[in-house]
């Protein structure tokens, strides 16, 4: 070490003095300075004991009195200066907070220590006062906790003391001296600061630490818990070892450590020694983290013994950490089991016209007959125990935030500016110009004389009256393979006969005669002549009396509803399963309710209820009825029914529930259904639930939802539909469900269906509901219902409106692959007369592409555009001045198919259709392809729209919010420094939700963002903006929730507030129009000029950075209980745990440690 050199005293205190000539003594090397060096320590420790500015004088700044106090320790042979300076250090450590601690290890202290602990273990019998000095600071430098990084501490502690060799000095004094409580205490602290080093603990259990622990810890006895305290703290972190835990699980110590939590938990009434049971706990837990543990720990009754325990801590608060501790051992040891499926494949299975190799579908159907693939076989492998236990959260990127991380920005310049080049030719583009007939159409005088006089368009133009061929990718179809798209050239596909669905059947149930209660002769609501050619199962006997179905007389507040009509469209939408069956909110309508629902307050503790009564059903496995209620793989199940068990359907239109089981009186496990031609994608779910009793709660798990959190946790309600209800004149869909939370269940997922990873878990949802009524009909649903069917109501109804200012057409873009069309309406005003210059005029309005429903589940994006289309075809003079600004392009409904069939995700070819916009399939995702083509036949004829966006719901956030697509926010979000001056960038991208901000009140612009990420270059969004050239290209977001500002702040959101928003969408473009400069409207091609920028004030370019959000998923606080996700906590390989396990490796002796061989070979 340098020679320190005081500096010039200027007041020279005494204790400066006094290290000025200890420096001077150290400096020449005379046994005769001894005394003089002791007696100079002794002073100096005097001082510092009885004189407080003195502490501060030696460690100050640029004093160096550290220095010579560590040289002197360094040269001294003497014993008592030894000591004398180890209590001067241990003065100077005690107080003044880890600034001298810092000091003290960045001039070598911890290392001078260590030397001295492992040279003075080699003269035994070693000095007491001298092991306990030193062990009294070493507990001062070692990191506090094992992920105390601050700087103070010592972080290198760990691979210091190992290299050392003090590892096994430290232990050999704790085995040599059990009784000597006043040394033990010390060096137990020091052992716990080693351990919390993985590869120390492993070296430390090699030599016989976990049975030294043992013995400390021995019996029962509340003698000496400080010691009982630290030795369980060293102990767990010695088992974060797997190896120590197997060696600690062979020598079974874990009924030992189980039989002694439950004597601390007898003894211990008056709770002053909870941190003890805590850790005893603490190292049951980490025994539990390798397979062997949880083994031996059911083995050893340790479920029983945990749950009855906790059970009785449960009435006292302050006792809640060894609740939590315990629920999270029990969870982690809880048997896994497989979902009781025969396969997770959709029940239903839909026939693609071609399967592309290597895509889903492929992967799903090709696996060898026989291979189950509810749970693979690997869980039961210990060899992928590292797998199963290493969980890492994957999340589906559903509107996937998540996974929005740093590595998913764009980072590729190239890949962010636009693509001049057109995908396809222009000639093929031309057939598209039969979805933009306005631009060439004729009007005649008469067409602007009376309401409702619209002569269908296109009636007078002969051009148009050839069927009209949307040529496909011309490689791989043939002319036979075409279809037409006029739907009056449809023709049946000669596989499915025609539907002649004419008759509705309400049909009576025999036994409910005798009930005058009207819901309860309500049968099943059937169209007839389905598919299959009858009614479905289980309802021909039913049939016989008609009974009078009261509809509820809603037409004056829905206005767009009527039940009649909505069974006609019924009657021609197509699903897979054939279903006849209507469900009665669909067919009655849903009328929103004028009353507020604030976001749920979460109950404390229901989680770990709720996994309390999950646990109780392994220990008391006598309770559970497990009886089977309904199953659509095994459609001849439903039981007879007894009363004692609820009745569940969901054949309908966007059903989806699969299994029913009862699992005690009134509980019912729900398992729903993968998306078609998928094994996975459950979240959305619709089912019908009868044959309750009132006033009881009833429990549902809904037990095989995937996402990792939900806004289940956050305040959402489930929807319920009474029927009764609806008939005694209150025909809503109302949120419901109390004790409603979302948690990680012990249903084991397959890897096939989680992206190869191995030991994922699915998720419960668990609410609770009293029924008012008796035999009533009642329904759930994830979020309000809207139908494809509905959406066909709503659209003639829609086009009833129309007047002769409103130029309205209906077109189908093209049809799906389950045979169904898909709706693509335009809307905009009439021209004033057919004068050159209103037709000119109508002519040059810009487009607006609007477009929804792309994910099924999200059905409250339906509802914004139901809002959006009323507004437009809405007579207020706001609605004519928009329809005069542009020409709206509006698809509704972008995957019907998916809606149909209670889908959550996917379309009919199992994949996420907006992942499919860089190069959808004509005959896969022909919406995608169809609407695609349109959009780039508009860029391609001077016609690129002003404003591109598709609505979509969001699972995991609240408000409404917007994503936008921005290269600069994309690049100053990964690397603030790059020179973006080059970058030219117009600021419009921000207008539009900065005037949803202003007037919408669910609008939230703070959790908007402009980023665009890579995981997302196939949406929408992304590639209209970047093919097609729109600069304001959006996903728009709606909460499934709630607010958590604005007006309808700690409400959950409800149909009218969707559809407000969809109708202020349609008043904010009205704004932008006035913002928009007319050069842009005219000249799409030009370099935008904008006006807007006088609205979003350029002048403060960098505050942009800093008003975007970079979102992320998970945007809710942390709540007091915690919310625990993972019940497989492994920390043995947490970075954040062992922060200097990587240093380590890096300082390793390769001789040392075997375990770690291999990384020192890297190293
Ligand atoms: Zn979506």
């Amino acid at each position: 070490m340098n020679k320190p050199k005081m500096a010039a005293e200027k007041s020279a205190s005494r204790v400066l003095m006094l290290l000025s000539q200890l420096e001077r003594l150290n400096e020449d090397h005379k046994v005769s300075n001894n005394d003089a060096i002791r007696q100079i320590t002794g002073k100096i420790l005097h001082l510092l004991q009885t004189q407080e500015k003195t502490r501060k004088e030696v460690t100050s700044k640029g004093s160096g009195g550290m220095e010579v106090i560590l040289s002197s320790l360094e040269n001294t042979q003497d014993l008592q200066t030894t000591l004398n300076i180890l209590a001067i250090l241990n003065e100077l450590l005690t107080v003044g907070g880890g600034r001298r601690t810092g000091v003290f290890v960045s001039k070598g202290g911890t290392a001078i220590l260590l030397q001295m602990l492992v040279s003075s273990s080699k003269n035994p019998p070693a000095n007491e006062e001298l092991m306990l000095h030193i062990h009294t600071l070493l507990v001062k430098v070692g990191p506090k906790v094992p992920s105390d990084i601050t700087s103070s501490s010592d972080r290198k502690f760990g691979v210091k003391s190992r290299l050392n060799g003090a590892l096994n000095v430290t232990l050999n004094l704790v085995k040599h001296n059990l009784q000597n409580h006043k040394l033990l205490l010390p060096c137990l602290q020091v052992l716990r600061v080693y351990s919390s080093n993985l590869v120390n603990a492993v070296s430390l259990g090699k030599s016989g630490a976990l049975e030294i622990m043992f013995e400390i810890i021995g019996p029962f006895s509340k003698k000496s818990t400080t010691l009982m305290k630290v030795t369980l703290d060293t102990l767990a972190a010695l088992l974060k070892s797997g190896m120590n835990a197997r060696r600690a699980v062979d020598r079974g110590y874990l009924p030992t450590l189980l039989s002694i939590y439950q004597d601390w938990h007898r003894h211990d009434t008056r709770h002053r020694h909870v941190v003890i049971r805590k850790s005893i706990l603490a190292c049951i837990k980490n025994l539990t983290n390798i397979k062997l543990g949880r083994k031996a720990f059911i083995d050893a009754n340790g479920m029983r013994i945990l749950y009855n325990t906790s059970t009785e801590c449960l009435a006292v608060r302050t006792l809640d950490p060894l609740v939590n501790t315990s629920s999270l051992i029990m969870r982690k040891c809880f048997p896994k089991n497989r979902l009781p499926l025969p396969t997770i494949k959709s029940v239903f299975h839909h026939q693609l016209p071609h399967i592309a190799a290597g895509g889903p579908v492929a992967q799903l159907y090709n696996q060898p007959p026989g291979v189950d693939d509810v749970v693979d076989e690997s869980d039961e492998n210990e060899a992928t125990e590292v797998d199963t236990e290493n969980e890492t959260e994957y999340e589906d990127d559903e509107t996937g935030h998540k996974t929005q991380n740093d590595d998913d920005i764009e980072t590729d310049i190239k890949k962010l500016r636009p693509i001049q080049v057109n995908t396809r030719p222009f000639d093929e583009l031309r057939a598209y110009e039969y979805f933009c007939r306005e631009f060439s159409e004729i009007f005649e005088d008469n067409d602007f004389e009376s309401p409702r006089s619209i002569i269908p368009p296109s009636s007078d133009n002969s051009e148009l009256h050839r069927p009209i061929i949307i040529p496909t990718t011309p490689s791989s179809l043939g002319p036979q393979n075409r279809r037409p798209l006029r739907e009056d050239l449809v023709t049946p596909r000669p596989d499915e006969s025609p539907l002649e669905l004419d008759s509705i059947s309400i049909s009576k149930r025999p036994e409910g005669t005798a009930d005058h209660d009207l819901v309860c002769s309500l049968g099943r609501l059937v169209v007839d002549g389905g598919v299959n050619g009858g009614s479905v199962d289980g309802l021909q006997d039913e049939g016989g009396e008609q009974a009078v179905l009261e509809v509820p007389d809603t037409a004056a507040l829905l206005p767009l509803h009527d039940p009649d009509l909505y069974l006609e469209m019924v009657k021609s939408t197509r699903s897979v399963p054939a279903y006849t069956e209507v469900a009665y909110p669909d067919y009655f309508g849903h009328v929103a309710l004028n009353l507020r629902e604030p976001i749920l307050e979460r109950v404390y503790g229901v989680q770990r209820m709720k996994i309390f009564q999950d646990i109780e059903r392994l220990i008391h496995s006598s309770d559970i009825l497990d009886k089977v209620v309904y199953d659509l793989d095994n459609q001849s199940c439903p039981v007879t029914d007894n009363g004692e068990s609820l009745k569940f359907n969901s054949k309908f239109e966007s059903g989806n529930l699969r299994k029913a089981i009862q699992v005690r009186k009134f509980e019912y496990d729900l398992i729903l259904n993968s998306d078609i031609n998928s094994n996975h994608y459950h979240q959305w779910f619709y089912f019908e639930v009868s044959n309750m009793r009132p006033g009881v709660r009833y429990r549902f798990n809904i037990i095989n939802c995937e996402k990792s959190n939900s806004q289940f946790n956050y305040g959402m309600q489930v929807l319920m539909y009474s029927v009764q209800d609806a008939i005694n004149g209150s025909p809503h869909w109302v949120r419901t469900g109390s004790d409603i939370c979302y948690y990680k269940n012990h249903f084991s997922r397959s890897s096939i269906a989680a992206g190869g990873q191995k030991g994922k878990s699915y998720f419960t949802l668990t609410f609770t509901v009293t029924f008012q009524h008796k035999d009533d009909v009642c329904y759930f649903a994830y979020h309000y219902p809207y139908t494809y069917s509905m959406l066909k109501m709503h659209l003639q109804k829609l086009s009833a409106l129309r007047t002769a200012q409103i130029y309205y057409r209906q077109d189908d873009l093209c049809e799906t692959l389950g045979g169904n069309s898909c709706p693509l309406l335009t809307i905009t005003a009439m021209p004033e007369s057919s004068s050159n210059d209103h037709i000119s005029q109508f002519r040059s309005r810009p487009v607006v592409f609007l477009s929804a429903r792309v994910h099924p589940g999200e059905t409250n994006s339906s509802w914004v555009m139901k809002g959006t289309l009323e507004f437009l075809m809405s007579c207020s003079p706001q609605a004519q001045s928009l329809r005069e600004s542009y020409i709206f392009k509006i698809i509704p409904m972008l995957n019907p198919d998916g809606v149909i069939n209670g889908n959550h995700r996917c379309s009919l070819s199992g994949e996420d259709l907006n992942r499919q916009w860089q190069s959808p399939n004509a005959e896969l995702h022909p919406t995608i392809y169809h609407a695609k083509s349109l959009l780039q036949y508009l860029r391609a004829t001077g016609r690129t729209p002003l404003v591109f966006c598709d609505y979509h719901g969001h699972s995991r956030k609240k408000n409404v919010f917007m994503y936008g697509c921005s290269i600069k926010e994309t690049v100053w979000q990964t690397n603030a420094n790059t020179s973006t001056c080059d970058l030219q960038e117009d600021l419009g991208y921000r207008t539009l939700p900065k005037l949803l901000s202003q007037m919408a009140p669910v609008f939230s612009l703070s959790s908007c963002s402009f980023v665009v990420e890579r995981s997302k270059e196939a949406t929408a969004r992304v590639v209209v903006w970047r093919e097609i050239g729109v600069q304001r290209s959006y996903t728009m977001e709606s909460t499934l929730c709630g607010c958590d500002q604005g007006k309808y702040k700690g409400l959950q959101i409800g149909t009218s507030e969707l559809e407000e928003m969809g109708a202020q969408f349609c008043l904010a473009l009205l704004r932008l129009r006035r913002y928009t400069s007319p050069l842009e409207l005219q000249n799409h091609n030009s370099h935008l000029l904008d006006t807007e920028n006088d609205l979003i004030d350029t002048r403060g370019i960098p505050n942009i950075t800093s008003t975007t959000t970079y979102v992320l998923e998970e945007d809710e606080a942390a709540f007091l209980e915690e919310v625990d996700y993972s019940a497989e906590s492994n920390d043995e390989n947490d970075p954040d745990l062992e922060p200097d396990l990587q240093d380590n490796l890096a300082l390793l002796d390769p001789s040392s440690d075997s375990e770690f061989s291999r990384q020192d070979s890297v190293n």
